[in-house]
């Protein structure tokens, strides 16, 4: 092209800029492979340079470089999305935010970080006072606050708190706007709800304020069973009975323990297993539970020992297609959430009717009051028609499917995309510059 990078990059040489090409591509990419269409559509996206931003005055001024000059801007956080949420599909600026990481305050119940905050560190953070974030996804380890909270969806902690988007899971927010004059814009209460889970397509988040949950010793423990339908059965009723402190309640079919090459040790024989982390206090009655159940508790470490070895939260929610894709790279997933029912008669059914064309694979969460199952199944690829119809199943039989097979917000979730969101973008990107194609609803002729 024939935009003048030079001159761009000469008004901000005191930021951070990457142009190195491998790195730039690398910086370009997240976890889109876990998904072969996306692969095929997303290989060879690439921004034209990476920018490091490490304040929010360093990002009004990339915002403002951007705007004045019609350059696209897509953040990133540490790029561990599944949909390739943070690859930039029209070149532009990549704004890593990663390094924008401080902890600005932590109250009892409350935390005022920078996006860059990375989700375990937080916790390192906020434990010894008694708290701790409510959801984390599999990835905390590496994946940062602001990166969860424009891309991600729930995690460990979800049988108590729900998804992200759900009322009260997020305070707070500070973003930056790619209007003519960029500007820095406070949204609390519901107002969060127009850039939570935006992609980053409308506003560029500097600041959060997010609840906590009380940080329990969380027991980490493996059970296995005859056959999935106890298996599953086991997960409803854990998650159920609300006098049990839980974080995780992971279900998995058989061949799926197989896929856990670190954990084979523990495990006799191929059963389906259920990875929990159980609050050290109910330790005792969620074994009557096991009993009742008949399972097999063949793995139990107190959360002094988890701590120091790795945790089973790494094998659980989308770490489980990790390990499986490691083992065999032609496996996908789908994400669903099938409806309340204690009997799961629906999650049978897909079973019985897939059976190993689509392993299956339970997270167990709470929303709106109801223990419900959340299907990760992974799926043995064959062509995008067949991936298809399996989907197409699903949802005529009542089962909501999150495709994890587009990087369009509208065709991942509810088919349409948040009025509020797509209202706040008319706003505050008018040009359509923030991570343009991801919002297929915005269109530079909207009024
Ligand atoms: P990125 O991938 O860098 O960004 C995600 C999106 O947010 C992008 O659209 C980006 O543009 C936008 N964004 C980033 N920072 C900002 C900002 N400051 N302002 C505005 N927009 C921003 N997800 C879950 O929800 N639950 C899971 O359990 C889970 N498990 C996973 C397991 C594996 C093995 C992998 C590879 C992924 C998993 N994910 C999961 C997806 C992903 O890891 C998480 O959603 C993670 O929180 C994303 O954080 P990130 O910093 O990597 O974000």
């Amino acid at each position: 092209t024939t935009f003048a990078w030079d001159s761009f990059i000469a008004a901000l040489a005191d930021l951070e800029i990457i142009t190195d090409r491998p790195q730039v591509a690398k910086l370009s990419q997240d976890y889109y492979h876990f998904s072969p269409i996306l692969q095929t559509q997303l290989a060879d996206k690439v921004g034209d340079l990476v920018i490091r931003a490490k304040t929010e005055a360093e990002v009004l001024r990339v915002a403002q470089a951007c705007s004045q000059q019609g350059v696209p801007l897509t953040v990133r956080g540490a790029g561990s999305g599944n949909y390739g949420q943070c690859i930039p599909l029209e070149g532009g600026v990549v704004l890593d935010l990663s390094a924008m990481n401080r902890i600005l305050r932590l109250q009892p119940g409350m935390a005022w970080v920078e996006p860059g905050v990375k989700l375990a560190a937080l916790d390192r953070e906020a434990r010894p006072l008694g708290w701790e974030l409510r959801m984390v996804p599999s990835t905390y380890r590496t994946a940062t606050i602001g990166g969860f909270i424009g891309g991600g969806s729930g995690g460990l902690g979800s049988i108590n708190y729900g998804f992200l988007s759900d009322r009260g899971n997020l305070c707070a927010l500070r973003v930056v706007t790619l209007e003519p004059e960029p500007r820095v814009v406070e949204l609390r209460g519901d107002a969060v709800q127009q850039v939570n889970h935006a992609y980053g397509t409308n506003g560029i988040i500097t600041a959060l304020e997010l609840p906590l949950a009380p940080a329990y010793p969380w027991a980490e423990l493996m059970v296995t069973f005859g056959d999935f339908a106890t298996a599953a059965q086991f997960g409803q009723r854990l998650g159920d009975a609300d006098g049990l402190i839980k974080k995780l309640i992971c279900i998995c079919d058989r061949p799926i323990p197989q896929y856990f090459a670190a954990l084979q040790r523990y495990l006799s024989g191929d059963r389906p297993l259920a990875l929990v982390m159980v609050a050290e206090q109910s330790l005792e009655l969620f074994k009557e539970l096991v009993r009742e159940m008949g399972g097999d508790l063949c793995y139990e470490k107190s959360a002094f020992e988890a701590s120091k070895g790795i945790s089973l939260g790494e094998y659980s929610w989308n770490h489980t297609t990790l390990h499986a894709r490691s083992v065999d790279p032609s496996l996908t997933y789908l994400q669903t959430i099938f409806p309340h029912d204690r009997d799961l008669a629906l999650v049978h059914h897909m079973h019985q009717h897939f059976g190993d064309e689509v392993p299956m694979h339970l997270e167990f969460i709470r929303l709106q009051g109801l223990t419900i199952a959340a299907g990760l199944q992974l799926v043995r690829y064959t062509t995008p028609e067949r991936l298809q119809a399996i989907i197409d199943y699903h949802e005529d039989q009542g089962a909501l499917i999150f495709n994890p097979h587009t990087y369009t917000l509208e065709d991942a979730g509810r088919k349409t995309v948040d009025p509020r969101q797509l209202a706040f973008k008319r706003t505050m990107d008018p040009q359509g510059l923030l991570n343009p194609g991801k919002m297929r609803s915005w269109s530079p002729s909207t009024p």
